[in-house]
C-alpha cells in the first residue's frame, strides 16, 4: 500500500471556547492509502492536551509507512506493527483502511463492522460564554438540534447561571461538559443545581485521576461521564469506579478498531456509553458516525461548527448525523472553486 498524508487547516464559523481554550482554526492530519488502483482516505485530529500536534501527527504517518504491508483487510497485523503513541495520527490510518476495505469490497464501513446506519441524534456544542450570550446563542439553535451540550469550567461562580440561561431558550434535552475545571466541592455544590435544572449528564467535571471521582460518582443525582480520563480500551475498567460513562473519540482511541472494543467493554461493565469529536471535517466525522449506533449519545457535530466542510457525505438528517449508503466512509472531497 502507498500513504501520503498532509495537514490540513479547518475554518471555524466562529471562535469556538472551552475551559482550556480558544480557536478559530483547527489543524488535522489527512490521509490517502492506495492499494491496487483504489484510494481510502482518513483524517485524525491532534489534541494538543495530550502533546499531540498536526506536525506529530505527520511525522508519524510517514513513518508509519513502512509497517503497513500490503493487505489492507490484515487490521491486526497492522495494528500491532505500529508504535502506541500519535492516537490522531493511528485513526486517520485505522479510517483510511476502513475506507479502502468498503470501497475495495463495495459496502459501507458500518455494514462492514455489522453495525446500523443510524445512531442517535447528535448534540450541537454551545461553547464557553457569559450566560446570556450562551443562553442567546442556544435559542439560534434549538429549532436545528434536538439536543445541546454546554461547556462550562469558567471558575467565575456562574456555570449554573449559564445552564439557567440555556434553560431559558430552550427545552431542549441538555448535557454539560466541564472539561475537568471543577475541584469536588465545586462539582457536589453544582451538580444537584444541574439536576433541577433537567440537566442529563455531567462530562469530564474533574481533572483525570482526580482522587475525589468514586466520590462524586456516589454523590451525584445525574451521571457522570469521563472524556479526558478515558482513551482507549485499557482505561475503561478504571473509569467504572469513577463515572457512569465514557466519551469514545476517534482522536483518543486510535480508531475505529479500538473504539468498538471500548463500547463492548463498556457495556460489560454496566457503563453508558457516549460518542465525542474534536474539531473534524466530514472525514474525520463520517469515521465516527460509523459506529454512533453502538453509543447511547452522540456529539458528532465537529463538521457542522466549520464555515465550510471541505469533506461532505455525511447527512445531517433529522438531528442525527447519518453516514452514507456508499462503499467506505462515503464521503468525497469538495475541490473548492477558484474563481
Ligand atoms: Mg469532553
Amino acid at each position: 500500500m502507498d500513504v501520503t498524508a498532509r495537514i490540513a487547516t479547518l475554518e471555524l464559523a466562529e471562535t469556538f471556547v472551552i475551559a482550556r481554550d480558544a480557536r478559530d482554526t483547527a489543524e488535522v492530519v489527512q490521509v490517502e492509502l492506495s492499494y491496487d488502483g483504489t484510494t481510502g482516505f482518513g483524517e485524525g485530529a491532534p489534541i494538543d492536551r495530550y502533546n499531540e500536534s498536526a506536525e506529530s501527527a505527520l511525522q508519524y504517518v510517514e513513518d508509519a509507512a513502512a509497517a503497513l504491508g500490503d493487505d489492507p483487510f490484515a487490521l491486526d497485523e497492522i495494528e500491532y506493527g505500529l508504535e502506541p503513541r500519535e492516537w490522531a495520527a493511528r485513526s486517520a490510518l485505522d479510517a483510511a483502511l476502513h475506507d479502502l476495505q468498503g470501497k475495495l469490497t463495495g459496502v459501507p464501513v458500518w455494514r462492514l463492522l455489522g453495525l446500523r446506519r443510524q445512531g442517535p441524534p447528535t448534540s450541537w456544542t454551545i461553547w464557553l460564554g457569559d450566560p446570556d450570550d450562551m443562553g442567546n446563542r442556544a435559542a439560534r439553535v434549538a429549532d436545528r438540534f434536538l439536543r445541546l451540550k454546554l461547556k462550562l469550567g469558567a471558575r467565575d461562580g456562574r456555570d449554573v447561571d449559564r445552564v439557567r440561561a440555556v434553560r431559558e431558550a430552550t427545552a431542549a434535552p441538555l448535557q454539560v461538559d466541564v472539561n475537568e475545571y471543577w475541584t469536588l466541592d465545586e462539582a457536589l455544590d453544582c451538580l444537584p443545581q444541574l439536576a433541577e435544572l433537567g440537566v442529563e449528564y455531567c462530562e469530564q467535571p474533574l481533572p483525570a485521576g482526580d482522587p475525589g471521582g468514586a466520590r462524586l460518582k456516589a454523590a451525584s443525582p445525574i451521571p457522570i461521564y469521563v472524556d479526558e480520563d478515558c482513551h482507549r480500551l485499557a482505561d475503561v475498567a478504571g473509569c467504572a469506579e469513577r463515572a457512569h460513562g465514557i466519551n469514545i473519540k476517534l482522536a483518543k482511541s486510535g480508531g475505529i478498531r479500538e473504539a468498538v472494543r471500548m463500547a463492548h467493554a463498556a457495556r460489560a461493565l454496566g457503563l453508558g456509553v457516549m460518542l465525542g469529536c474534536m474539531i473534524e471535517s466530514g472525514l474525520g466525522i463520517s469515521a465516527a458516525a460509523q459506529v454512533a449506533s453502538l453509543c447511547d449519545h452522540v456529539d458528532l457535530d465537529g463538521n457542522l461548527l466549520l464555515a465550510n466542510d471541505p469533506w461532505p457525505g455525511v447527512e445531517f438528517l433529522d438531528g442525527v448525523q447519518v453516514p452514507a449508503d456508499e462503499p467506505g466512509l462515503g464521503v468525497r472531497e469538495e475541490v473548492p472553486d477558484p474563481r
